[in-house]
């Protein structure tokens, strides 16, 4: 029996263990293995919304070992250290406990196939202070970490404990998550005030989105960038385009030949990279962003026994240029990589991918903006509900892979129902 192992447990690894777990592992066709060094799986297009505590975190979890469970595929919580491709093998880092106590000593696991879907963090590109001093939204822990210290902030504002006028944020990075971000956090604020904290409304807040490039979602068409900027205006932000930084510290941003832009809160949202180990891996190929180099069957370049999807990957359109490291990405990665398993075990022709762009949404809070790629692969602008159903059905199409329609439907009217009886903004 084929063993495949799955690294990752994300947008993209989860969705092709439960399609793997279902096709191959049901028959005991193949042992599908899960790996991840955590153990509960979050899609991470929700961590705005968690950090600015609208989302509530415990209700969208999904348990690795219950979900694998039903879906006759096994998980192991661990962290990827290396690849031994002579082997066929990988290693796991000891799995410790909230006392820093090891209670799963390091492993070694075989592979007949192996997945990498290990995703990505945020990029400093080297910029001086940024790692020192600005918050990251790279998982589950930072989005809660930020949540609760931007909730203290707040209170300390509402309590007069913190004598300033204004709490000054900058962001930097105009792509969606600096964008989305920077809406939730005008929503936040309004909710609190809505519940009778002093003080706490949009106008407390100086909230400054800097972007290098000359204009905000350079993945969006001029026009659409355009009227989200004037939307993050109406909303209270100062967007500035053209302004590259070049050194953080404590409480500023350095752009390139200005004036330093003060910040009592700094967020870097300003790009991705896959994780520094992958950089040449057990001698697989890589690019700059340290992401494997995939061949159209999203085998990795130098080993066909590996694959590599999602963020992960560096994967060329046959139009030019590369695959973006988004959701909507990782879950066509993980479909066309199911079915190449598949036919792998089964003695098949393999398939090639192809990144289709069905267009990009932005939520601004309650509402959402953006274009979606119509027949014949014209844009065109969406606004309003009909965005924002847009927006949603990308998750929808993710719970869909991972539970089915019915279960789906049914996590959606839980949710609605634990929402009455809690506060819009999560505040634990
Ligand atoms: C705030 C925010 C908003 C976003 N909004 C959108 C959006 O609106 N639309 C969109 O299309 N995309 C959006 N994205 C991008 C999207 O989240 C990613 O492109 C997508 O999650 C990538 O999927 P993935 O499977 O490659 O990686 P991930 O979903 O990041 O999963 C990676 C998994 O690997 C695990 N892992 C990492 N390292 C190791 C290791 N060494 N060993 C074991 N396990 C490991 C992690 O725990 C995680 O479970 C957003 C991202 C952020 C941060």
């Amino acid at each position: 029996m084929k063993k495949i192992v799955i690294v990752g447990g994300g947008a993209g690894g989860l969705e092709l263990a439960t399609q793997l777990g279902k096709k191959l592992g049901k028959s005991g066709k193949a042992k599908i293995t899960l790996v991840d060094k955590n153990t509960n799986h979050l899609w991470k297009p929700l961590l705005h919304e968690i950090a600015t505590g609208t989302l509530n975190d415990e209700l969208d979890h999904v348990n690795y070992l219950a979900h694998a469970q039903h879906n006759y595929f096994s998980f192991k919580q661990g962290q990827l250290l290396n690849i031994d491709r002579e082997n066929k093998t990988i290693q796991l880092n000891d799995v410790v406990d909230s006392q820093n106590q090891i209670i799963f000593p390091k492993t070694d696991i075989s592979y007949d196939l192996l997945v990498m879907a290990i995703g990505s963090t945020s990029n400093d590109f080297g910029t001086p202070g940024v790692k020192e001093h600005c918050t990251f939204l790279d998982d589950q822990n930072s989005a809660k970490q930020f949540r609760k210290s931007i909730l203290s902030t707040f209170f300390r504002f509402s309590s007069g404990i913190e004598k300033k006028e204004k709490l000054n944020i900058s962001i930097v990075g105009a792509g969606a998550t600096g964008v989305e971000l920077t809406t939730e956090l005008f929503s936040m604020v309004k909710t609190l005030g809505s519940y009778g904290f002093d003080k706490l409304e949009p106008s407390l807040l100086n909230i400054t989105l800097i972007e290098a490039a000359n204009r905000i979602l350079p993945a969006l068409p001029e026009d659409a960038s355009k009227n989200i900027q004037l939307k993050l205006e109406e909303f209270g932000a100062t967007v500035l385009t053209n302004t590259k930084i070049v050194k953080a510290d404590e409480n500023h941003f350095y752009p390139e030949g200005q004036d330093p832009i003060p910040a009592d809160i700094m967020m870097w949202t300003a790009g991705v990279k896959a994780p520094d180990f992958l950089k040449d891996i057990a001698g697989l190929e890589t690019n700059r962003a340290n992401q494997l180099v995939v061949k159209p069957t999203l085998q990795t370049s130098r080993d066909d026994a590996i694959f590599a999807i999602g963020d992960c990957a560096c994967s060329a359109k046959p139009e030019g240029g590369f695959t973006p490291a988004t959701a909507q990405a990782a879950h066509q990665m993980a479909s066309i990589c199911a079915k190449n398993l598949i036919a792998l075990v089964n003695g098949n022709k393999l398939s090639t991918f192809a990144y289709n762009n069905k267009g990009t949404i932005i939520s601004l809070a309650n509402t959402a903006q953006g274009v979606v790629t119509t027949i014949g692969k014209n844009q065109m602008g969406v606004k309003g509900w009909m965005a924002s159903c847009i927006y949603k059905m990308l998750y929808r199409f993710h719970q869909v892979a991972l539970f089915g329609i019915f279960k789906t439907y049914r996590l959606i009217r839980a949710n609605k129902v634990y929402r009455t009886a809690r506060t819009t903004v999560n505040m634990d």
